[in-house]
């Protein structure tokens, strides 16, 4: 439609430009708030009168069509605000015109304003029933005309917005249910590729567990044989690497156990003390190497006994004092617990402990802390080559304190070390009778202590403090020599071996000479489990070794101060208790596929004095239980022909409980929800790979307990047929 049958009479200025874009009338803006008419009127006359009396108005845009037959088209075009359309025409009735403007969807809602040469009230109903919105007669009066003009199109202009809002509402509408779509689709991808990272870590820590328990147990047989120095050491190193290997597959293991929200807690009543204790005992030797000292300090307040997962809480601070220890060079790597206010609403008994691990090592700078805490990242990467690791300690650690219930922070100066904080809600729990502690009396006992690291020293004084001695120290060998020869008198001595100015042995003969120190009981403290340098051999000085633990540093006191130390149990050197069979006498069965592992937990077993049978599948496992009585079964989970999930589950069927051997899965797994799945099969226990003789013995132990069984078994029922 290009051709408009526009009156000659009417000044283009009034007038719309036809080719207007006509989108540009569909959006809000300057446009949409002009009102346009349309008068549809075959007499001229009309339409100049018209135009003059909207000529002035500001706002309102005219369009006059004297010809009815293009009246629909050009309305279609121009979308009117408003339509004056005149009743009688020549060609075609104005009321079948209102019909077609109704009929036609672009004109459907335009507002019609019927022009009739008369007041007659059948031609208005007919009017308003064929679609008109208004009636007047013509020519009306300016100001009439020109409210009603601006009534009906404004009313047209809202409604036509409101629509435009709904329409986008609709369409913003579809597109959030669009991207909602393709964001289920991400999710559940997402799901499955963790779910398959999941497996796969489980699948790989399974296949490098079952080697590595091959490994692990072996060097362990290996070490309990005769050998020469050199060897001892090779075998050593052997474990050593091993023992790495096997923290880096635990540690991926237990990102992707975290991940997949597979990690369950364990609460359980623990002695805060030792678990710091072991902590540092494990760092020590590497904190030895480097001249570090280790310590922990316990604030006033802390529980001795609290409830929670001692193995998570020590794998935190193995791994923060690890890393203290690591990027330290010189002076020391601390733990401070500290029992902070607890709300006054907390339940009584529970306490928010916070643990500060505190190095003087390199630091951490500022635009690098927030990156430490994410997955394999570590400060640059130059690190991995200097010091190695995975990057996965912190993140691990993190997520660990926040499964705890707490949360995990930095501060640190660049070149002056770091503190690593971790908050742990927890509860006091009742220590276990204290036998272990009574039978010593050292109170009011002067302890002189030399020692020139303060954290040190504030680690000697709180247990001094605790056993009721009175403490004196010294931070250095001066000044302890100083306080002799002034006739301070002490009942004992405790001294660094590692002073700065002289080593703790010299300062020692000098102490000897003098009248003061000539019989003074010294307990000498060193980092080395050889003999400190230049020590005098005969008689031998008592030493303690860094890091301290509280019990050594007694049994230390106590034996120079010629008081009663309390007892204890004797380490074995071995890791094999020969006499297992002889206090926990069971008929062992192994069932395992691999040879190797075969030889393993059969080699371990034989150490302890028992004579295991050995099988290879569950098929072979029923037919001994056949054949013979046992009171335990080693069950490998993966075995060919009939696994250990099937055999256990055929056990179950064929004898009742007590009936039964105790059933003990050997899993190379070590997923959460294996044990689970162990459970369900009818296992009583689990034991991952690779195997420790310790871990052996413990569950033999258990299952030796008539208590244990007895959470198993009906009473009056013995083991096995
Ligand atoms: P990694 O197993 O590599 O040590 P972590 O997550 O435990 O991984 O540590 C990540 C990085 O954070 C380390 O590589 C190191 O750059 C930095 N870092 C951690 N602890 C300390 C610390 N006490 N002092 C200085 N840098 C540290």
């Amino acid at each position: 439609m290009s051709q408009h049958p526009l009156n000659p009479a009417t000044p283009a200025s009034e007038v719309l430009p036809a080719d207007l874009p006509s989108g540009s009338r569909g959006e809000t803006g300057f446009l949409e708030r002009q009102i346009l008419v349309l008068l549809v009127d075959d007499q001229a006359l009309v339409g100049e009168s018209v135009r003059r009396m909207l000529m002035t108005e500001a706002g309102i845009f005219f369009h006059y069509c004297s010809n009815a037959r293009d009246a629909v088209q050009l309305a279609n075009e121009l979308k009117p605000t408003v339509i004056l359309q005149d009743l009688v025409m020549p060609e075609i009735d104005g009321l079948s015109l209102v019909r077609q403007y109704r009929a036609n969807t672009t004109t459907r809602d335009i507002p019609i304003i019927v022009l009739s040469v008369r007041e007659d009230p059948g031609t208005k109903k007919e009017a308003f029933a064929a679609g008109a919105d208004d009636y007047l007669v013509k020519l009306p009066d300016r100001l009439e005309l020109v409210a009603r003009i601006r009534y009906h199109s404004k009313a047209y202009l809202s409604e036509r917005q409101r629509d435009e809002a709904f329409r986008a509402l609709r369409e913003s509408q579809h597109q959030l249910i669009a991207s909602n779509t393709a964001l289920n689709v991400l999710n559940q991808k997402l799901a499955d590729a963790t779910q398959a990272k999941s497996e796969f870590l489980a699948n790989m820590s399974h296949e490098i567990r079952t080697p590595m328990n091959g490994v692990i147990g072996m060097t362990a047989l290996l070490m309990d044989t005769p050998m020469t120095e050199e060897q001892r050491d090779f075998v050593e190193t052997i474990r050593n690497s091993a023992d790495a290997l096997l923290a880096i597959i635990n540690d991926i293991l237990d990102f992707s156990k975290i991940e997949a929200g597979r990690l369950e807690l364990e609460q359980r009543p623990f002695d805060l003390r030792s678990c710091l204790e072991e902590t540092l005992e494990l760092l020590a030797p590497k904190a030895a190497e480097k001249g570090l000292d280790l310590g922990f300090l316990l604030g006033p307040g802390v529980p001795d006994w609290i409830s929670g997962d001692v193995t998570r809480l020590r794998q935190v601070l193995l791994n923060l004092v690890g890393n203290g220890v690591k990027f330290t060079s010189k002076g020391e790597v601390i733990i401070e617990v500290i029992a902070e206010e607890s709300p006054s609403q907390a339940l009584p008994g529970s306490v928010a402990l916070r643990f500060a691990v505190r190095d003087t090592g390199i630091g951490i700078p500022a635009d690098r802390r927030d990156r430490l805490f994410r997955a394999f990242s570590q400060v640059d990467a130059s690190t991995t080559r200097q010091f190695g690791g995975t990057g996965l300690g912190l993140a691990i650690s993190r997520k660990l304190a926040e499964l705890m219930g707490g949360r995990m922070w930095v501060e640190s100066e660049p070149g002056q070390g770091s503190t690593f904080q971790f908050t742990l809600p927890a509860s006091a729990a009742s220590s276990p009778p204290a036998s272990q502690a009574a039978g010593f009396n050292l109170g009011g006992r002067r302890l002189l202590i030399v020692e020139d690291n303060p954290s040190i020293r504030q680690v000697i004084e709180q247990h001094a403090a605790e056993w009721q001695l009175e403490t004196t120290a010294a931070a250095s060998g001066s000044e302890a020599l100083s306080r002799l020869i002034a006739g301070e008198a002490f009942d004992l001595a405790i001294i660094d071996a590692q002073l700065p100015e002289s080593p703790g042995s010299r300062l020692l003969e000098s102490i000897r000479r003098l009248p003061a120190g000539a019989t003074l009981p010294v307990v000498l403290l060193t980092h080395s489990r050889r003999a400190p340098e230049g020590a005098p051999s005969a008689p031998p000085t008592p030493a303690v070794y860094k890091p301290i633990r509280r019990r050594q540093l007694l049994e230390a006191v106590c034996r120079a101060l010629g008081a009663e130390a309390p007892t204890r149990t004797p380490a074995g050197a071995s890791e094999f208790d020969r006499s297992a069979a002889s206090r926990i006498p069971l008929r062992i069965l192994v069932a395992d596929d691999s040879p190797v592992n075969q030889k393993v937990v059969q080699a371990m077993l034989k150490r302890m004095g028992y004579e295991p049978a050995i099988v290879s599948n569950g098929v072979e496992v029923l037919q001994a239980l056949q054949e013979g009585a046992f009171d335990l079964v080693f069950l490998d989970m993966q075995m060919p022909m009939m696994d250990g999930y099937e055999a256990a589950r055929e056990i179950c069927r064929r004898w009742p409980r007590g009936k039964r051997p105790i059933l003990v899965a050997l899993t190379a797994n070590a997923l959460q929800g294996d044990r689970e799945v162990c459970l369900q099969a009818g296992l009583d226990d689990y034991l991952t790979k690779p195997i420790r003789p310790r871990e052996l013995e413990g569950t033999l132990a258990r299952w030796a307990d008539p208590a244990t069984r007895a959470g198993v078994i009906p009473s009056g029922v013995g083991v096995a047929p």
